[in-house]
């Protein structure tokens, strides 16, 4: 398919728009004053009056669909947007007989805009209004959107002001599962840089230190994670924490360790966690069928997954979240609500469900069964239904793009056993401040409310580049931290 832009330059945006009917394909790209041949979506903008004539098109299985408005010329981009979705989202719906769940919401946080459109309309009912009438959110998506938002309000309100997250990467995992979108490295090949990585990070975290102090930054949460970290020993993990107790308080909101892989977690590393002062972690199997777990390149066992939880959760952990993917191949319907009512029926204290990235899904569909967006779907509300029905309650979401069924990823916890951090990073509501490879930091301020540092993606170039990296973003940091 062909997307057609004469006179304007949102083709990015039309392309999101697109995806969300068709998430796995690649389109072209027209910019020519003459309409394509075949499929394609079209929007262009030509001068009538004092403004824009604007005349979108969409043409799909043989049948064409045209439409036009009459627009101011100074129109802010993303106004402009809205304008073309106006026109063409109808024609996709009623071209394709789809109707995405987030309607024509194409960002990543719906929440978080939801909670903008409350601010500025005044009322969270008429932001409501707005995600269904003008957006075309579904109903469900629409509560869904506002029950989470008042779940996360109390975190919100007991965010100590100018407070900080802290982010930890350990970009390192035993082995790399087939579906992972993460810079993540196996440790086969890896394995031997990680010491040398444990001493940049001693240095970075000497400089982070340094920049708190300066700054007075209350520290209000920390979250280590990657990759694994699980994969470090014991003592590596000791060392970690030694590196991060010189500057971290007594008492943290939340101390997170991704446990993530179940096939790296030992009694000595949790109880090196314990000693820390670890407060929540991380056990993800991922799914609970054993011939899903070996499609995924996952070497353990649904049973193996099930032990670390129980050995975790008698060593004391107190507050455990599980993570699960809709979608993965050889899964089934079936298959996937059995892993959920397995995990329901461990009692974490949070249970995360994603949706499989169709982009890294590519690989898989050439050999095996993938469920379709039907199925997906069909996971992802029994996930809802029984969780909600334990008392589980949504409190965070996020979309990616190319998402299988174009749904999302949906954080559930037992009331107060939310993770602030997961909210407040997501919600870019609170500076988020890495230390290591792949680790994204995030100041609040600035004329564009947040600034993100640019970091290096992988532990070799970190490693290479240190000195350079280091000089670079802690200025950086010093100029944009008030
Ligand atoms: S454990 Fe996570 S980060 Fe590591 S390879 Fe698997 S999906 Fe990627």
């Amino acid at each position: 398919m062909i997307i057609h832009t004469y006179g304007h330059t949102r083709s990015y945006e039309m392309e999101a728009l697109l995806k969300l009917f068709r998430p796995a394909e690649k389109f072209a790209f027209s910019t020519d004053a003459a309409l394509p041949e075949g499929e394609y979506l079209s929007a262009a903008a030509e001068p009538a009056g004092d403004g824009l004539r604007l005349i979108c098109g969409v043409s799909m299985h043989g049948e064409t669909r045209r439409g036009e408005s009459q627009i101011p010329a100074d129109l802010p981009g993303n106004v402009f947007d809205r304008e073309i979705s106006a026109l063409l989202y109808p024609m996709l719906c009623e071209l394709t007989g789809m109707r995405p769940a987030w309607g024509m919401l194409t960002g990543i946080r719906p929440v978080t805009l939801l909670r903008k459109f409350a601010a500025r309309r005044g009322s969270l009912a008429a932001a409501e209004d707005e995600f269904r009438q003008i957006w075309h959110v579904t109903e469900e998506r629409t509560q869904l959107a506002s029950d989470i938002l008042r779940v996360q309000q109390p975190i919100f309100a007991a965010t100590p002001e100018k407070s900080i997250g802290i982010y930890v990467s350990v970009p390192f995992c035993p082995t790399r599962c087939r579906y992972c979108s993460f810079v993540s490295n196996s440790t086969a090949k890896t394995r031997s840089m990680i010491p040398q990585y444990l001493d940049r990070l001693e240095q970075e975290t000497a400089m982070l230190r340094d920049l708190i102090a300066e700054k007075r930054l209350p520290v209000d949460t920390v979250y280590i994670g990657g990759g694994t970290p699980t994969v470090l020993t014991a003592d590596e993990l000791r060392r970690l924490f030694l590196m991060l107790r010189t500057f971290l308080p007594e008492k943290l909101r939340e101390f997170t360790v991704e446990a993530g892989r179940p096939d790296t977690i030992t009694r000595e590393k949790l109880a090196v966690m314990q000693e820390f002062g670890v407060s929540r972690i991380s056990v993800n199997p991922q799914s609970l069928q054993d011939a899903v777990l070996e499609a995924a390149g996952r070497p353990h066992t649904a049973q193996d997954a099930v032990d670390k939880f129980l050995l975790a959760k008698e060593m004391g952990f107190t507050n455990i979240n599980m993570d699960f993917i809709a979608g993965l191949p050889c899964d089934t319907a079936a298959g996937f609500r059995e892993s959920i009512d397995w995990a329901a029926a461990l009692d974490p204290e949070s249970i995360t469900v994603h949706c499989l990235s169709l982009k890294k899904a590519a690989d898989f569909y050439q050999e095996l069964p993938m469920p379709d967006a039907e199925t997906v779907s069909e996971m992802v509300d029994y996930a809802m239904k029984t969780l909600r029905g334990l008392g589980y309650r949504p409190y965070y979401l996020y979309r990616q793009k190319n998402m299988a069924a174009n749904l999302e990823n949906i954080g559930y916890a037992k009331p107060g056993a939310e993770s602030p951090y997961n909210i407040l990073m997501m919600d870019d509501s609170q500076t988020i401040l890495g230390l290591g490879a792949g680790a994204s930091t995030k100041v609040l301020g600035g004329i564009r409310g947040i600034e993100r540092l640019t970091e290096c993606k992988y532990p070799y170039d970190y490693l290479a580049r240190f000195d350079d990296l280091m000089t670079d973003k802690f200025s950086k940091l010093r100029t944009l931290i008030g």
